[in-house]
């Protein structure tokens, strides 16, 4: 959370451009974005109530599902 918020403040208009995944965190049964990483390697986010983190990784072949669920 404390992460995210000084992303935005520092990179403000890049942050319209990032990438990002709908996660839906079925440990809390909350819904997130995540965004890419500073690689480009992997989607990483964290359960905005326990703090489990998800991590997906990028596929080269490029992927359709724009959804994905947390285990
Ligand atoms: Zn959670």
């Amino acid at each position: 959370m404390r992460s995210c918020m000084r992303y935005e403040n520092k990179n403000g208009k890049d942050r319209k451009n990032r990438p990002y995944l709908g996660i839906y965190f079925k440990c809390c049964s909350v819904y997130q974005r995540i965004y890419l990483n500073q690689k480009g390697t992997a989607f990483v986010g964290w359960c905005p109530r326990c703090l489990g983190k998800v991590e997906i990784k990028v596929d080269p072949g490029g992927t359709s599902d724009k959804f994905f669920t947390a285990i």
